[in-house]
């Protein structure tokens, strides 16, 4: 096998390396979320990290790496005697792909194989296989909402639980978990966010000379792997003994109380919720401060600690920037920092050059990690409040009331207002799209509504009782005499079930000059982020067409990123003539091409308009394309004369009719419901 890429030869990306370090120094920091756009070396840098973490004893021939010397009394492969054979191994690493099954995860019991043969089976899955290890999942904000649960359950809890019809089974599963995510790709909801110990933004650098050496390097890696290993070794071991060193060290780090205030005040002035994060911060804290060297706590382990365990915890809208704000984190350090040194022999600060910044090289230096050198003062570490920074100068945290925004700089670009909730609008029948949270879908997931002969290969799950029965009227034919039920690979049934799926919503949306004023059209955009915010909510896929002026425009291509279809509808300019034609031939298009490249995702089409056409094509020809199509228009029309052209449309639609107003006249606190 290759030899893996050095973690140590990275470039750059200090923050991620350090809450990976972090997480290798202490298991209970609770794993890493990477947020960030593709090709910026995520899974080069965990892999690498794998390799950094000290071998395991585990039981040899145990497939789920009991420990020797504490064996999991519950483990399936158990009970292991006291003086089993041990091996030592290296920690695993171990992938988890988007499209994995419920049974590849937390493994499976062959209910076939139990039924027809009498053998209970268990075939352990990948969290078995990620026991003492690292657990990657890549894209994990794409993973279904159940399988994201018991993957946070398991982390959480440390075990494994499998609970099949009339099984159940359990084993140890503690491994070092490492999400990563595109946000353009669509969000993790709030409470799965909060799950994950760490957060953590990449970008590639824009810097060009640290580019080029992030090549240089990986060609010099390639051409000859082992070599630029080798190279790497002395760096590679230094560090594995700083992290194995830290390891040991942990136990005797001491928190001070003045420190655990500090932290609680600090979570309590980013306005987190529950608990959660007051913990994560002190252990990260705890474990930043092992790995500096530090016996006790301080001010600067708390601020490393809080910049990686805060962000995704801050009572948020989902549209708003990621990120701490660093000068609000300064401010709250400032005014909890205890009074008196607590450790006058090792005076606070930076006392190492990485000291903010991560393990391994600085992105000043790209030449090897230095981590012990201690020469270049304080290269950024002191990027935070000025020492002697002004009391009593208390400023707004974060930026208050938006009420003359940006936006007052184009005539014709109106406001968005706050988002409210939304009628569920649903789409026809029963289809068979991935899991969501909107229409009546059959899929793995829901309630069984029935049962049939497996389709597959296989039986994706075992119906029992209708399994049962499909044997009972055979089992004299087949010879039996005695109790034992005589099952068959043909009496097998899966269930048939029934739950949500998530759709694809195409807003067409009038943004000419017949919607009105100002005003009229920030009623319209706020409307429509709020049918955003409610397609987020139920996983849906969104697009956004609109039509204005000469012609219609695909102003966002169907994407599971909500925040990109925020952002263009606050740009969104209005005025002109109403090319209404062209907008629902310009969706129609876009339909014709989703249905190619994902036909199981039912579309649900949501025209806002006024309805009156004022240019462009036939509207009746226009709407025919769209036959069969579920869809809703949002009446616009207002004032004392309505001309209830959005009521022809949506005749020619076959489409349900909401009135704008409607939509606004519900529930109008989100964050009260939610
Ligand atoms: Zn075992």
């Amino acid at each position: 096998m290759n030899p893996t890429y050095p973690f140590s030869a990275v470039v750059g990306l200090a923050d991620l390396k350090l809450a990976l370090v972090l997480n290798a120094v202490s298991s209970r920091v609770g794993g890493v979320l990477v947020r960030g756009e593709k090709g910026t070396a995520k899974s080069t840098i965990v892999r690498a990290l794998a390799a950094q973490l000290p071998q395991v004893a585990v039981v040899a021939g145990c497939r789920f790496h009991c420990d020797p010397g504490a064996p999991d009394p519950g483990c399936p492969d158990g009970p292991h005697e006291p003086d089993a054979a041990g091996a030592m191994r290296a920690a695993s690493l171990v992938e988890l792909p988007v499209g994995a099954s419920e049974d590849r995860l937390v493994g499976s019991l062959d209910l076939e194989r139990a039924l027809t043969e009498g053998v209970k089976a268990f075939e352990p899955g990948l969290l078995a296989a990620a026991h003492r290890g690292v657990l990657y999942v890549d894209e994990v904000n794409l993973l279904h909402d159940h399988l994201v649960d018991l993957l946070l359950d398991a982390a959480a809890l440390g075990v494994c639980y499998v609970e099949r019809e009339t099984v159940s089974i359990r084993h140890a599963a503690r491994f070092l978990l490492v999400g990563t995510m595109n946000p353009e790709e669509g969000e993790l909801r709030p409470q799965l966010l909060d799950r994950f110990g760490l957060t953590v933004e990449v970008r590639a650098t824009r810097e060009p000379d640290e580019r080029a050496e992030v090549v240089r390097r990986r060609f010099a890696f390639d051409a000859d792997p082992e070599g630029f290993a080798a190279h790497w070794a002395a760096e590679e071991a230094a560090l594995a003994g700083r992290i194995a060193r830290a390891r040991a060290a942990l136990g005797s780090v001491r928190l001070p109380d003045s420190r655990l205030r500090q932290i609680t005040a600090v979570c309590a002035g980013f306005e987190v919720d529950g608990l959660r994060a007051d913990l994560v911060t002190a252990h990260a804290a705890v474990a930043h401060a092992a790995w500096q060297g530090r016996d006790v706590v301080t001010r600067e382990d708390v601020r490393v600690a809080a910049r990686l365990a805060l962000p995704h915890r801050r009572r948020r809208d989902p549209f708003d920037a990621p990120g701490l704000d660093e000068r609000l984190l300064d401010e709250l350090l400032d005014q909890t920092e205890p009074a008196a040194p607590e450790d006058p022999e090792h005076p606070e600060g930076p006392e190492d050059p990485d000291d903010s910044g991560g393990p391994g090289s600085s992105p000043g230096r790209p030449e090897g990690p230095g981590d012990s050198g201690g020469s270049g003062a304080g290269t950024g570490a002191g990027d935070g409040a000025p020492e002697g920074a002004p009391e009593g100068t208390p400023s707004a945290p974060e930026g208050s009331g938006s009420a003359t925004g940006p936006d007052d700089r184009t005539q014709d670009v109106a406001a968005v207002g706050a988002p409210f909730r939304v009628p569920v609008l649903k789409v026809a029948g029963v289809g068979a799209g991935v899991a969501g949270r909107r229409s009546s879908g059959r899929g793995r997931q829901g309630r069984t509504i029935g049962a049939r002969v497996p389709t597959g290969a296989g039986p994706a799950a075992i119906d029992l009782p209708a399994t049962l029965l499909a044997a009972a009227p055979y089992q004299l034919p087949r010879g039996r005499r005695g109790p034992g039920l005589i099952l068959k690979r043909e009496d097998l049934r899966e269930p048939i079930r029934e739950g949500r799926e998530g759709n694809l919503v195409l807003f067409v949306v009038d943004a000419s000059g017949s919607m009105g004023a100002r005003r009229r059209m920030t009623a319209v955009k706020t409307a429509v982020l709020s049918l955003l915010l409610d397609a987020y909510q139920r996983r849906d896929k969104v697009g956004l067409v609109v039509f204005r002026g000469a012609d219609a425009t695909v102003a966002l291509p169907p994407t599971s990123s909500v925040e990109a279809g925020a952002a263009r509808l606050r740009t969104l300019p209005t005025g002109g003539r109403t090319p209404l034609a062209e907008g629902l031939a310009t969706a129609a298009d876009v339909l014709r091409v989703e249905r190619l490249r994902d036909p199981d995702r039912r579309p649900l089409l949501v025209v806002v308009t006024d309805g009156r056409a004022t240019s462009g094509g036939d509207v009746t020809r226009a709407a025919a394309a769209l036959a069969g199509v579920t869809s809703v228009v949002v009446d616009c029309e207002s004032g004392p004369v309505r001309l209830g052209m959005a009521h022809a449309l949506a005749l020619r639609l076959g489409a349900r009719v909401l009135p704008l107003e409607s939509l606004g006249d519900l529930v109008r606190d989100r964050r009260k419901a939610s």
